[in-house]
């Protein structure tokens, strides 16, 4: 099915999914808030993958670090120098855009040179023009600083200027011997974090794709050089079955897009995005990548703190290499619901399904009483099951109707109280994606939903 990003706007919104930032003042540009539904899928997607990669992996720890961060940590990460996006303006119809991205919209090929220099004669040498109003007359070059600044304290100087995270994945790397002291770990182990990220990006865009505030979910992953076993592909392999398992996204819904060696950072010795088929194009959706030991090698010089880990086999001490997997929560909300939504003729009808796994349905069951007089036992089952899932009341309209909503929304269950029920003490329950129903026992709805849950 072609799914189409201002329908699947539209109904994220009418939904209670995602709505846009600051509305009711006519909307900061590129925010978007969470609904009542969107936010339990959101932890949903959270939970999943802390359950996954975090609490379900004995390799791994957890971390929360801060957001502001001591400068040191983005002069030795790079990010104070480096941090920035080629800004190129349109001279005629004045639209601000990165260089890079007209570059490849036009070209349709990846750039392995981002200097200046390169974008600039590319442009030149293919003429390429405004994607806004078509003509060819850009400023120069500027490199755009990315990082949010702000300051801390009552004195705004600057000296008292810190930067919002760009990335979760600093904090982790700062922290890696607080980390490996306390818990005693032997490498290899890893450490994964989720947590907000800021960029003042250029031009964000596609819906809820790239935006100036979002989230991450990042693992660090720390192993000895002298380590044979291939942790870059175990990963790898790690990523693709929370995709496919845990997410149940479709094979043919993703791609797997190895950096050349021209494209890969200095330091890094491999990369591979994980690129999905959104409404609007191919996109990184998750990142892995082999940083080699550039950030605690980096971060050992600029804070004059020894980061390195004594091996216990060769009583050698060592800096570990790091694989890191990344990936943006937002991202893969949108990618999520991109690969569970469809569209299915029900005899005469259209029926809009959700098909959501149940770890990430926001409702787990709806209990819907299928007349008024069932709406006091309707109400005590539903008082009963909410405690153990989270479960939604609905009492208005058809039962059809009701159906459909909750098929629309995602919610693997639905439990309708008839006017049998109260002899026989049972439920119907139907399944959303086949839509069978079957008579349980209201003492067994708990039981049958796990034994029946995909
Ligand atoms: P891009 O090339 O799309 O700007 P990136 O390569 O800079 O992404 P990373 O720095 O590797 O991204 O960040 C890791 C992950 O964080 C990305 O794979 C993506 O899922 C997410 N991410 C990065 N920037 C944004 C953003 N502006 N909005 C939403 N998610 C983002």
């Amino acid at each position: 099915m072609k799914l189409d990003m201002e329908k699947l706007i539209v109904f994220l919104k009418s939904n209670g999914f995602i709505f846009q930032g600051s509305e009711i003042y006519g909307g900061l540009a590129n925010s978007w808030d969470y609904g009542p539904l969107g936010s339990e899928l959101k932890k949903n997607i959270k939970d999943t993958w802390w359950n996954y990669f975090v609490r379900n992996n004995e390799l791994n720890v957890g971390l929360d670090s801060s957001i502001l961060l001591n400068n040191g940590v983005w002069k030795a990460s790079g990010h104070l120098k480096n941090f920035s996006d080629p800004l190129i303006d349109c001279k005629e119809c004045k639209t601000r855009m990165r260089a890079d991205k007209i570059i490849e919209e036009f070209t349709k090929e990846i750039i392995t040179d981002p200097s200046d220099e390169n974008l600039e004669r590319i442009i030149k040498e293919k003429a390429i023009p405004c994607p806004i109003c078509k003509k060819q007359n850009f400023t120069s070059i500027r490199k755009f600083m990315l990082m949010y600044k702000t300051n801390q304290g009552v004195i705004e100087n600057e000296n008292s200027i810190v930067y919002l995270r760009p990335e979760t994945a600093q904090g982790i790397f700062i922290n890696f011997k607080n980390i490996q002291r306390s818990t005693r770990k032997k490498l290899p182990f890893g450490v994964g974090q989720i947590g907000k990220s800021f960029r003042n990006e250029i031009t964000p865009g596609n819906f809820i794709f790239r935006t100036r505030e979002f989230e991450q979910m990042e693992l660090e992953f720390f192993f000895s050089k002298d380590d044979k076993q291939d942790w870059f592909e175990y990963w790898l392999q790690e990523v693709n079955n929370f995709l496919k398992n845990k997410m149940l996204f479709k094979q043919e819904n993703y791609i797997l897009r190895e950096h050349s060696k021209d494209e890969l950072a200095h330091y890094a010795k491999r990369t591979v995005d994980i690129e999905y088929k959104f409404p609007f194009g191919v996109g990184e959706l998750w990142g892995i990548a082999h940083r080699a030991d550039f950030d605690l090698k980096s971060h050992m010089a600029e804070s004059k703190q020894d980061l390195s880990y004594l091996n216990p086999q060769t009583n050698q001490k060592e800096i570990p290499y790091v694989i890191e997997p990344s990936v943006g929560v937002e991202r893969l909300f949108l990618a999520t619901i991109c690969n569970a939504y469809d569209e299915e003729k029900v005899g005469e009808d259209m029926r809009t399904i959700l098909k959501l796994p149940f770890a990430l349905a926001s409702y787990k069951v709806a209990v819907l009483p299928l007349q008024k007089q069932q709406a006091e036992q309707a109400k005590q089952i539903f008082d009963e099951i909410k405690e153990e899932l989270n479960a939604t009341f609905d009492l208005a309209g058809q039962i059809g109707k009701r159906y459909r909503r909750q098929d629309a929304i995602g919610t693997p269950f639905c439990i309708t109280v008839d006017f049998d029920s109260i002899n026989d003490q049972c439920v119907t329950i139907r399944e959303r994606d086949t839509m069978k129903q079957e008579r349980v026992l209201i003492s067994e709805i708990i039981n049958y939903i796990i034994k029946n849950k995909k």
